[in-house]
């Protein structure tokens, strides 16, 4: 089968790379010049079964709320008049109950676990560099209180086979002897040994370069403007460089997924969140976290990536705007530097920001649409670095009619 997929993030990439593998010939289409320079190029760099939770839960409508009166670190709302918002908003809303936030997390953990499964598959068939940290992560608390309730929170994924150990500040020393300074700035953490890092960018574009070397035709610098329609089927992809026809179209635009498809009268309930992250040089004149993290009071992510650190932070909800400035990554550096005062060199920064491609409920949409021959692997939010693999797979299952080797309820575009 002739196939176009749409957007050369890391869920476009590992989607043609699982196409190319099942023998069709696949051609992606990308605006920028090449794989993974939108939201796969700066994420936190975190594999994280272990972090499987929907965002979507009882104390998240409060915090949003909250985050209206001041300048939140994790959350901030900027309220607009935008229908899409408000839509998006009110599912948010109504996922934000016990029961809703359980299921959407174990249908997460299912997809984050079998995707790691899929990434190990993938790296052992193609030697792919990427930076990878595969000793586990560590989710940090600040006091007895947060970490007592961290481990009470975990307790759902460790009853769906999440592998973890608690540890007292000690412990953490002694897997970690970066926070031998700073330990009494900590309680403990909860070790979740099978989690893993990498850098998500890097890994896209060496994937890329497999892919091309099976045949696969990367069309870079070629922006999709539109969709031709003829007897309910996509009949063309329209581009600021010509027309392109395929059997079968994939779309994976990420944060952007949502208004291309919406002229067409596909409803993804996709909106962008804002994410910052900085990155700095880290090498042997520092003492770089050995592990990934979260410091979960702060709810700041880092990690070592070769010879950088990398710090993430914030869910901004401000439509697609992509600027930031520096004022917005003071917090979260004041954080990470609090726990790792020499981890980097916090002189010499390089900011960015990106959005997320979020769904009420946490978990990306798979299949056809209302047009047969496009199938959406889109909507991955705050976790497509961990779920790109294994949402790969299951697309060229789908388009291969087969049964995925997950369950896929409530992950189906079409149920
Ligand atoms: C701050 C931050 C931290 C994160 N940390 C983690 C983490 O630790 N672990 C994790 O698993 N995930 C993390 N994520 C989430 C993860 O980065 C995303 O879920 C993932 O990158 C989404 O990939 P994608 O391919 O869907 O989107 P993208 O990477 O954005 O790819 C979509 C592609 O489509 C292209 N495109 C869009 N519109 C058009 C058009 N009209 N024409 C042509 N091309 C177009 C874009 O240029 C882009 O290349 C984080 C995200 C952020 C923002």
């Amino acid at each position: 089968m002739n196939i176009l997929v749409l957007g050369a993030g890391v869920i476009g990439v590992t989607t043609a790379y699982e196409l190319v593998r099942d023998g069709h010939e696949v051609t992606v289409i990308e605006r920028n010049d090449g794989p993974a320079q939108e939201t796969s190029f700066g994420n936190a760099g975190l594999i994280a079964p272990g972090h499987a939770f929907a965002w979507a839960s009882p104390k998240v409508p409060m915090i949003l709320l909250r985050s209206l009166f001041r300048n939140d670190q994790a959350f901030r709302l900027r309220l607009k008049a935008d229908l899409e918002f408000w839509k998006w908003t009110a599912r948010f809303i109504g996922q934000c109950t016990r029961g809703r936030a359980h299921e959407n997390s174990l249908r997460k953990h299912r997809l984050c676990a079998y995707s790691q499964q899929r990434l190990h598959e993938v790296v052992a068939s193609n030697a792919v560099e990427y930076d990878q940290i595969t000793d586990g992560l560590l989710y940090l608390f600040r006091s007895q209180q947060t970490l007592d309730r961290g481990v009470e929170h975990m307790q759902l994924l460790v009853e769906d086979g999440q592998q973890r150990d608690v540890l007292d500040r000690n412990q953490v020393v002694a897997l970690d002897p970066a926070y031998a300074a700073s330990k009494d700035r900590i309680a403990g953490a909860v070790y979740c040994p099978t989690d893993e890092s990498g850098d998500s960018h890097l890994f896209t574009v060496n994937l890329a370069r497999a892919c091309a070397e099976r045949g696969v035709k990367f069309e870079y610098g070629t922006t999709i403007e539109r969709f031709d329609i003829s007897a309910n089927k996509i009949r063309s992809v329209q581009t600021d460089r010509g027309a392109f026809t395929a059997d079968t179209i994939v779309l994976a635009l990420g944060p952007y997924s949502a208004e291309l498809v919406r002229p067409l009268g596909i409803r993804l309930s996709i909106y962008p969140v804002k994410g910052y992250s900085v990155t700095m040089p880290s090498d042997q004149r520092h003492t770089a976290p050995r592990l990934g993290a979260v410091d979960e009071d702060n709810l700041v992510a880092y990690v070592r990536l070769g010879q950088r650190l990398r710090v993430t932070a914030t869910a901004e909800f401000a439509g697609y705007d992509m600027t930031h400035r520096p004022q917005d990554f003071i917090t979260m550096l004041k954080a990470v530097r609090n726990l790792l005062p020499e981890g980097g060199d916090y002189d010499t920064l390089d900011y960015w920001s990106c959005l997320r491609p979020m769904t009420p409920h946490g978990t990306p949409f798979f299949g056809p649409t209302e047009y047969p021959n496009l199938f959406v692997n889109t909507g991955h939010g705050h976790m497509g670095w961990t779920m790109a693999c294994g949402s790969a797979r299951i697309t060229a299952d789908l388009i291969a009619g087969r049964n995925p080797d997950i369950d896929l309820t409530g992950l189906r575009y079409k149920n």
